[in-house]
């Protein structure tokens, strides 16, 4: 009856993490299916290795300087590693068949120690030897590793042994081929090894052949996994935090474009005369029947036609119900749309279509998206699987393209048409991050307080575009009953460092 050694399974109340139950049987089958795939290379290794040992042995020249000091103990340690091994082979064969199971530790410690001796002689030979039979060929071997005013090792050997110099080559393919069957031996050899070393079926015990993996899983994949799966993306997070809360102290907050005022015509200083045209074009229906056949830039200049016109086309008083069925009635409706500078209707037939540079704001106020913290942690701080780097979409946002703009526009100057634009952008943009029912582009939930992050909606990186409002405090809404006073804007929500960056720095505020 073999032993249990007990103390493997734990000891003074500790026991290891419980693994699947293996079997022993098994490990035995997989020992003898090893020594027989072991007894070939064996043999060879100890032969080949044996012939070189002994040829170093004979001749001093080999052992001393230039050639590698430990040539001779190398080649030693892999014969006698080999040649203990073989035997060894049988003899253990023989023995598996009556003492296995915990009788298998013994095997397994010999096993190892004659896998360390011959990996150590192995490499040993690493440090003299070419890494293939390549490195032999051509006369590569009367060069390898020579010392000026030295021959080569194999060419001393050769000549030494051989009295042939031109014999190098055959003693350095001799020796490489040593070298790889007694890798190939040290590689079976661990293998053996480890499953005579790792033999206990029991699920407890510290030999169970799943424990060097939960080993290896605890020590190296679990720390790298926790760094890559923890660590690194909290760092991310904490990065963005402080770059937007860096870009956030440098911007300015109090951005508003003023509201355009309307034109109130003075009545007390001007009497409009009466003419024909105006007596006709005050029929509401009958102005809205000519506006049918025209364009919105022509009713535009219809009113300029004098300052009675304009007062029976626009009425002062009346203008928030005229301009919207002025507008309904011009152009083709079929297909209108909508300028993209003065935001007139124009039509197929009275819009331009320049070549002119593309607006960068725009696609940061149709396309891109909001995050709340906890929507980015996971989509992009994380680097999930099909992550996207973050938004270069601004490479291409001023390359030329056909816009549709109306014939005023059209006659206007490029750059300050589009910085106007891009303006109205900016405002938009803010509108957009500032407006408190804003949901988040992934959870859907709406938005609190705080940082923000923005998913471009053309390739679905992070966009860092500053456009976007990197901090976000939702607007307060006033009460005036309850004596709230001012214009509830965002203005008026200065935060103290503001202020002082504003006394600091009033150049900065736009
Ligand atoms: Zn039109
Ligand atoms: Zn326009
Ligand atoms: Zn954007
Ligand atoms: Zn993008
Ligand atoms: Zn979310």
């Amino acid at each position: 009856m073999a032993p249990r050694l007990n103390c493997l399974t734990g000891c003074f109340g500790w026991q290891p993490a419980k693994l699947s139950r293996c079997s022993e049987l098994a490990t035995r089958a997989w020992m003898w299916a090893i020594h027989l795939i072991l007894i070939i290379p064996t043999a060879m290794a100890a032969f080949i290795a044996r012939n070189n040992y002994l040829l170093v042995e004979k001749h001093l020249e080999l052992q001393q300087y230039p050639y590698h000091p430990k040539m001779r103990l190398g080649f030693y340690m892999t014969y006698i590693g080999c040649a203990v091994l073989f035997p060894w082979v049988f003899l253990a064969t023989l023995l598996l068949k009556k003492w296995y199971g915990t009788w298998t530790l013994p095997y397994g410690i010999i096993n190892s120690g004659l896998a360390t001796t011959i990996a150590i002689g192995i490499s040993m030979q690493t440090q003299f030897l070419p890494a293939s039979s390549s490195g032999c060929k051509d006369g590569k071997a009367m060069n390898w590793q020579v010392v000026d005013g030295y021959d080569s090792m194999f060419t001393l050997a050769a000549k030494l042994d051989r009295n042939d110099a031109n014999k190098a080559e055959a003693i350095c393919k001799n020796m490489v081929a040593g070298w790889t069957v007694g890798g190939t031996v040290v590689f079976f050899q661990s293998v053996l090894a480890y499953v005579s070393v790792f033999f206990d079926e029991r699920e407890f015990s510290l030999l169970n052949p799943m424990r060097p993996l939960i080993w290896l899983v605890i020590l190296f994949v679990g720390p790298l996994l926790f760094v890559h799966d923890v660590i690194f993306p909290r760092i991310r997070l904490w990065l963005s935090y402080a770059k937007k809360g860096v870009a956030e102290l440098r911007s300015t907050r109090d951005f508003q474009i003023p509201p355009q005022a309307r034109f109130t015509p003075q009545y007390q200083s001007f009497e409009a005369p009466k003419t024909k045209l105006t007596n006709v074009l005050a029929i509401e229906h009958v102005l809205l029947n000519v506006t049918d056949y025209l364009h919105h830039d022509d009713v535009v200049h219809l009113s300029m036609t004098c300052r009675a016109v304009r007062e029976v086309v626009y009425p002062s008083e009346d203008l928030d119900y005229r301009v919207p069925k002025l507008t309904r009635h011009c152009c083709s409706i079929s297909e209108a749309s909508k300028c993209l500078y003065c935001n007139n209707k124009i039509c197929g037939s009275c819009q331009r279509n320049p070549l002119w540079p593309g607006l960068s704001g725009r696609r940061h106020v149709t396309d891109c998206k909001p995050y709340c913290e906890p929507c980015y942690y996971k989509s992009f701080a994380r680097h999930p699987r099909g992550y996207k780097k973050p938004c270069k979409c601004y490479s291409i946002d001023r390359s030329n393209e056909f816009q549709d703009v109306c014939r005023s526009c059209m006659s206007k100057d490029v750059d300050t048409l589009q910085a106007a634009r891009h303006r109205r952008y900016q405002q938009e943009a803010r509108d957009i991050a500032y407006d408190e029912n804003s949901k988040c582009g992934d959870c859907k939930k709406v938005l609190k307080d705080g940082m923000r992050w923005w998913k471009c909606g053309k390739c679905s990186g992070e966009c860092r575009d500053k456009i976007h409002p990197g901090f976000v405090k939702t607007k307060k809404v006033r009460d005036p009953e309850k004596g709230d006073v001012g214009n509830g804007g965002i203005d008026e929500d200065v935060s103290w460092w503001r202020k002082w960056r504003n006394v600091l720095l009033p150049e900065r505020r736009q």
